[in-house]
């Protein structure tokens, strides 16, 4: 079968090698991924995705499913492959009243929050505004809202899919219950997602966000004290800390460009009064040299992670989830990231807990409800100059750390072989996960994914 042989019901355009928009088209979010696929389909709505799906079992092309693009490994684009491509899927509908939203399979996280945040609602969701909706919802979706309200696949009501088979199916706590299981975890493994239908939650619009700096030679002591700081804490407080070198950017003062340093970034979504006085501890601690922790509306607090992380630049990252900030921890942490050399390098280190741990750890497909914090040992380099030393750090960083891994976040996961997939679902899950795989997608179309092999 052609590869322009889609049916002339396909909405959407058809993009391949040699069309002036191709270059564009093929980039993804991380630069190191320079990939060829030999079509790109841009659906505009279910039927195409059906069809493109079709046109991909026809041929037994490799079919790479993109959302945001923002697969860390570059799972969202292939070589010599179809390119099944949802971004032009763009629909959000809210529901005040019902306090719901249906959001389509291309919206980024800063198009839903700006649509929810207009009625003072939010979908828990993650914390960058140009990630894909999809493919974080089908990881489990973690950020800023977690601890209060729980992960974003907590506040997933329905979803709708194209099966490798063609067909349009939807799953919910009441249809196909068992691959409404799988969805809430099992990342693209089943099928093309075309829309998500979320519960929404109160939320702000002011909260009180924004980092905290100190000096990285303050790192030993800041960490031990955040440690037990966040200990007590109320759920409507999450954190984030960040080592990294301080930016040249005018809110930075010019003596500290380029100076490493250690941030707790917190978001408080609460009453601001009790925020300002949980917070206050962590901004009397020690010698801080920056305090940009204030009240916000929520989705300019929801941006500030943008201009660390943009499009095009390389990255690599290992991820791995631990139970407690312990000594050797912190001081694993403190060694590696006194060793950071890009400028660009910014790594996070999530807390967790909260509203996550309000599910059962078998609810669904998600793993690791009861961990306590994400290392996301991200680096960075503008270009390939530099970013083998950088990513040799990463690895040597996630190493050290191996005697304290508990378990891994699948959508912080790279392209890092089959045991690793397994680890991160557990293998009660994992084979779960396998039975699902059978009845949806037999001849695993769907494989440029942290993959889930049927046999
Ligand atoms: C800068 C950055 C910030 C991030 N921040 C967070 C965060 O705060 N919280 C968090 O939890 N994660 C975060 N992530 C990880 C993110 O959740 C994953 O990279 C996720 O896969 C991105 O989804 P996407 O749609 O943008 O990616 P894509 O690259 O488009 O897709 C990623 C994977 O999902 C599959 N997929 C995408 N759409 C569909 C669909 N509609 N149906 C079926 N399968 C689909 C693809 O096949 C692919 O395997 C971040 C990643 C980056 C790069």
């Amino acid at each position: 079968m052609a590869l322009t042989a889609l049916p002339g019901s396909f909405r959407g355009g058809l993009i391949q090698p040699g069309d002036p928009a191709y270059d564009e088209h093929r980039k993804v979010w991380n630069g190191s991924i320079d990939r060829s696929p030999a079509l790109i389909a841009r659906c505009a709505g279910p039927a195409d995705v059906i069809d493109a799906v079709a046109l991909a079992r026809e041929t037994g092309l490799p079919a790479a499913v993109r959302g945001g693009g923002h697969s860390f490994p570059g799972q969202s684009t292939c070589d010599d492959g179809i390119v099944i491509d949802l971004r032009a899927m763009k629909g959000i509908e809210v529901d005040p009243d019902a306090r719901t939203a249906r959001v389509e399979a291309g919206v980024l996280l800063g198009e839903l929050d700006g649509a929810t945040q207009e009625h003072g609602l939010a979908v828990p969701a993650g914390i960058v505004t140009h990630t894909g909706v999809a493919g974080l919802t089908l990881g489990g979706g973690i950020g800023w809202l977690q601890r209060k309200y729980g992960l974003t696949i907590d506040q997933l009501l329905s979803a709708t899919m194209v099966t490798a088979g063609g067909e349009l199916v939807r799953a919910s706590e009441t249809e196909n219950p068992d691959l409404f299981w799988g969805l809430r975890g099992g990342g693209g493994n089943f099928g093309i997602v075309t829309e998500f239908e979320f519960r929404l939650n109160a939320l702000g619009p002011t909260v009180l966000a924004g980092p905290i700096f100190w000096l990285m030679e303050e790192s030993p002591g800041v960490l031990r004290f955040y440690r037990d700081w966040i200990a007590e804490a109320p759920n409507e407080l999450m954190t984030i800390v960040i080592h990294r070198k301080a930016p040249p950017v005018d809110f930075v003062p010019h003596e500290l460009h380029g100076r490493l340093v250690v941030a707790v970034v917190c978001c408080w979504a609460g009453d601001l009064d009790e925020g300002k006085k949980v917070i206050r501890p962590l901004r009397e601690f020690g010698s801080p040299v920056l305090d940009l922790c204030a009240p916000k509306p929520f989705v300019e607090h929801q941006s500030m992670f943008d201009p660390s992380f943009p499009h095009g630049r390389w990255y690599y990252m290992r991820s791995c989830d631990v139970a407690e900030l312990t000594d050797e921890v912190i001081d694993i942490t403190v060694e590696h990231s006194m060793r950071i050399q890009s400028p660009l390098t910014s790594f996070p280190i999530w807390q967790l807990g909260g509203a996550i741990r309000q599910m059962g750890e078998d609810d669904t497909a998600f793993n690791g409800r009861a961990v306590g914090h994400t290392f996301n040992i991200t680096c960075s380099t503008q270009s390939e100059e530099g970013f083998e030393q950088e990513r040799t750090w990463a690895r040597g960083f996630w190493s050290a750390l191996e005697p304290f891994h508990t378990s891994v976040y699948v959508n912080f996961l790279m392209e890092e072989g089959q045991d690793r997939v397994r680890e991160a679902y557990g293998p009660e899950k994992y084979e779960r996960l396998r039975a699902l795989k059978r009845q949806y997608d037999p001849e695993n179309l769907f494989r440029l994914n942290q993959n889930i092999p049927p046999g």
